[in-house]
């Protein structure tokens, strides 16, 4: 089986997990501060907090930017649900914005068109499958209307765009380690900041309201237990040194799908000229001919011993969302398209050239076999 994605643990990772077992510290202590230094320091950062996944990172970012009951949050429509889960988790209200058909990141055109209808207080564009959006053109039409921008940068550790580092566009970039992003801590996220004041109350909640900088115990709000553990940041530490190496591995992947895909009737997603995309994942668009036989060609692929999935999902069209706004098919075009024609490919360390002219040969097979 040539699966989708495999995290890259060797041993020196594994060497770091059991010795930060043996240490008899387990949560939260020197080792998830060293992460923390490491991360700030590979993105460029002036701050870094460490929280229990990507997830939390973006609820802690939203309170820490004034998010509460009453608030709205530009979202985009194609991304995990996540995204706008953690702005109705803020008791604030999504407002939905449609994506670009080659990167698939939040549209500037659609974001201005939805803030010319509403005002919102946050912008959080997402870089899909670590492509960074049109940052410049967001954070203008968010300046227009006075709203600060939050990057959900879960995909992007690493990726830049007119040479500047995803998590640094925004007042709260959020990164997640979960196992599917290009490093990993099993679970885990980071919110990079320039604000100190934004650094120091995402400590505040992730600590149950605690205040870090009191000398006896001072609970200063209503807060979370979104800790990261000693175990994961070992873990974490290491992971970020072979950022670089891992990154290179799925760039030299990503131009190998690019020649064999040329002429199949995929397309893949684009990376702007002059940025960098961490390559998350590995996302195409099916033929439009195809869309309706896509359930069929992962199965018969899977059936092949080759796994692939959708892109990710049509967040207005789930069910939750779908119930409590009444979105229907037509509201959000682009997405509707790009949505239902998205196939990931296996990518990850370890994959070969070989493997992946074997499935690019399958795909190959299979759409022929579907469309006759
Ligand atoms: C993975 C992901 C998240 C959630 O991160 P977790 O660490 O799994 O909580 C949020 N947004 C996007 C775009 C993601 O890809």
């Amino acid at each position: 089986m040539i699966p989708l994605a495999r995290p890259l643990i060797e041993d020196d990772d594994i060497s770091a997990v059991v010795e930060a077992l043996k240490s008899g510290y387990l949560v939260q202590g020197p080792r998830v501060a060293a992460f923390e230094q490491a991360c700030a320091d590979a993105v460029g950062a002036a701050h870094a907090v460490a929280v229990s996944s990507g997830t939390a990172a973006l609820h802690v970012a939203l309170i820490c930017l004034g998010v509460g009951p009453g608030s709205r949050v530009a979202v985009p429509t194609f991304s995990w649900p996540a995204t706008a889960n953690v702005v109705e988790l803020c008791g604030a209200e999504p407002v939905f914005v449609d994506i670009e058909t080659d990167t698939f990141a939040m549209s500037p055109a659609a974001l201005a068109s939805a803030l010319s209808d509403r005002q919102v207080d946050v912008v959080m564009p997402v870089h899909p499958f670590g492509v960074v959006a049109n940052m410049t053109a967001i954070a203008q039409e968010a300046q227009r209307c006075g709203a600060v921008v939050v990057e959900d940068a879960a995909c992007a550790l690493g990726a830049e765009r007119e040479g500047r580092q995803a998590g640094l566009w925004s007042d709260a970039g959020c990164f997640s380690f979960h196992p599917r992003k290009a490093v990993t801590t099993a679970e885990g996220g980071m919110i990079v900041t320039s604000d100190p004041l934004v650094a120091r109350r995402a400590r505040v909640l992730r600590n149950h309201g605690l205040a870090p900088d009191s000398a006896t115990p001072d609970f200063e709000e209503v807060g979370f237990n979104y800790r990261l553990t000693e175990v994961q940041a070992a873990l974490g530490t290491l992971q970020l040194a072979k950022l670089n190496r891992v990154a290179a591995m799925r760039e030299r992947q990503a131009a190998i799908y690019g020649r064999l895909l040329n002429g199949s009737g995929l397309t893949p997603q684009v990376t702007p000229l002059g940025s960098r995309s961490a390559l998350q994942s590995y996302v195409t668009l099916l033929p439009e001919a195809a869309a309706s036989s896509r359930p069929r060609l992962i199965q018969l692929l899977r059936d092949r011993g080759i796994e692939t999935t959708i892109g990710t999902h049509h967040v207005p069209l789930t069910r939750t969302y779908q119930q409590k706004y009444g979105f229907k098919a037509g509201d959000f075009p682009v997405t509707d398209d790009v949505a239902a024609r998205a196939l990931t490919l296996p990518l990850f360390p370890g994959l070969t050239e070989s493997d992946q002219e074997s499935v690019v040969s399958a795909v190959n097979d299979v759409l022929a076999y579907v469309a006759s």
